[in-house]
C-alpha cells in the first residue's frame, strides 16, 4: 500500500488514501515519485471544469525513480530517474503523422484505465493518465521520459507540465523572436515559466501582469523588467511600456474572459496572443468583425505548449545546465500530500507560484 491523495468525486475535497497498486503489467512501469507540482488543472479536474473519470488520484507533474517495469519496456529501467509526462503520443494518429503530437488522438484514453483499488475495494482511475499525487504510480511506458542529467528529480517533476507549457508557448505557439515585447497575464507557475522562457527568447521587454501586487518579486526574479497590477487600465498600462503600441507577444496563463480579451487589446497590431490558461464554457470572449480586420492581430489556443516533451526535455536541460531556466524560482512552497487542499485554496486566491509536493 501506498499513500496517494484521491479526489473521491466531483466537488469533493481530496482524501489521503492508502491505496494498492497492481505490479506493472506489459508496457507499463512503475514509478516511486521523488516530487510532484500542485497545477491549476488538478483543481479544475477537482472542480469539475475539466472532466476525467472519478474517482481518481490526481497529479499530473511529478518526477521519479523506476522501481520496475513491465514486460517489454526497454526506454527506462529500475533505478533511473524519470520524468512522467501525462499527455503521451500514440505515434499513429492522424495528428502524431503530422507531428503535432501535443494533440495526440489517444493522450487521454489511459485515464479511463482502474489504476489502483482502496482499501475498501473502491477502484480509482489515474486523472490525468499519471496519478502523481501518490508515494508511487504505475504508468503506460510512453508517459516516462529519462530525466535530464545534472538535475535533481526534485526540480525535475515541474518539467513535465508547467515548465514544458510555459516554454513552448513562448518558444513553439508565440514564437518570441529577440528583441520583442512580451506580457505574460497570470504569475502563478505557468506564468513564472513563461516569463523565464521569455527571457531566454530575448525578449528586450517582458511585462508581468497579476492580480496580487504580492508577486512582483517572484516575477521579476523570473525575468520580468515590468510589473503591472491587473486593473481596468491594464491594456493601457502595457502599450504606455511599449512605446504606445502595444505588445508584440501576450501570453494569458488565467483562463478567464476578462484577462482573454485583456491579453488581445494588450498587443499591437499584428501582435500574438497565446491563450494557455484553461477556462471553463461560460467564458464567453467576443470580439467584433472590425476590430478584427482593423488590428491585424493573431489569437491562438495552445495545448501543453505545442510541446513534443522527447524532442524538448533535452533542450530543457540545457537551458538548466546554463542557467537560463531555474526551476527551483519556480516553487514557492514545499508541501506534503495531505497539505494539497491548502494548495488549493492558495490557487483558488491567486496566491503564490507552484507549489511542490516533496516525497
Ligand atoms: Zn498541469
Ligand atoms: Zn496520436
Amino acid at each position: 500500500m501506498v499513500r496517494a491523495a484521491v479526489l473521491p468525486a466531483v466537488g469533493s475535497p481530496l482524501e489521503i488514501a492508502e491505496i494498492s497498486l497492481p505490479e506493472p503489467g506489459p508496457g507499463q512501469v512503475r514509478v516511486r515519485l521523488a516530487a510532484a507540482g500542485v497545477c491549476h488543472s488538478d483543481l479544475s479536474l477537482s472542480n469539475g471544469t475539466m472532466r476525467v473519470p472519478v474517482p481518481a488520484v490526481l497529479g499530473h507533474e511529478g518526477a521519479g525513480t523506476v522501481v520496475s517495469v513491465g514486460e517489454g519496456v526497454a526506454h527506462v529501467a529500475p533505478g533511473d530517474g524519470v520524468v512522467l509526462n501525462w499527455a503521451p503520443s500514440c505515434g499513429s494518429c492522424h495528428a502524431c503523422s503530422i507531428g503535432e503530437v501535443w494533440l495526440c488522438a489517444d493522450a487521454l484514453t489511459g485515464a479511463g484505465r482502474v489504476h489502483a483499488v482502496t482499501a475498501d475495494g473502491t477502484e480509482l482511475h489515474p486523472g490525468l493518465n499519471v496519478a502523481a499525487f501518490a508515494e508511487e504510480t504505475v504508468v503506460a511506458a510512453n508517459c516516462v521520459l529519462p530525466a535530464p542529467e545534472g538535475v535533481s528529480l526534485t526540480d525535475a517533476a515541474l518539467l513535465g507540465c508547467a515548465v514544458l507549457t510555459g516554454y513552448g508557448a513562448v518558444h513553439h505557439s508565440a514564437r518570441v523572436r529577440e528583441g520583442e515585447s512580451v506580457v505574460v497575464h497570470g504569475v502563478g507557475g505557468v506564468g513564472l515559466a513563461t516569463l523565464q522562457a521569455a527571457r531566454i527568447a530575448g525578449a528586450a521587454t517582458v511585462i508581468a501582469v497579476d492580480v496580487s501586487p504580492e508577486k512582483e518579486e517572484l516575477a521579476r526574479r523570473a525575468g520580468a523588467t515590468e510589473y503591472v497590477v491587473a486593473s481596468d487600465t491594464t491594456a493601457k498600462e502595457v502599450r504606455r511600456l511599449t512605446g504606445g503600441r502595444g505588445a508584440d507577444v501576450a501570453i494569458e496563463c488565467v483562463g478567464r474572459a476578462t484577462t482573454i480579451r485583456t491579453a488581445w487589446d494588450s498587443t499591437r497590431r499584428g501582435g500574438r496572443t497565446t491563450v494557455v490558461g484553461i477556462g471553463g464554457k461560460d467564458q464567453q470572449v467576443t470580439f467584433n468583425a472590425l476590430e478584427l480586420f482593423h488590428w491585424g492581430r493573431t489569437l491562438s489556443g495552445c495545448v501543453y505548449g505545442n510541446s513534443d516533451p522527447e524532442r524538448d526535455l533535452p533542450v530543457l536541460a540545457t537551458h538548466i545546465r546554463e542557467g537560463g531556466l531555474d526551476l527551483s524560482a519556480l516553487v514557492t512552497d514545499r508541501i506534503g500530500l495531505e497539505d494539497i487542499p491548502a494548495a488549493f485554496t492558495a490557487m483558488r486566491e491567486g496566491r503564490g507560484g507552484r507549489s511542490l509536493v516533496v516525497f
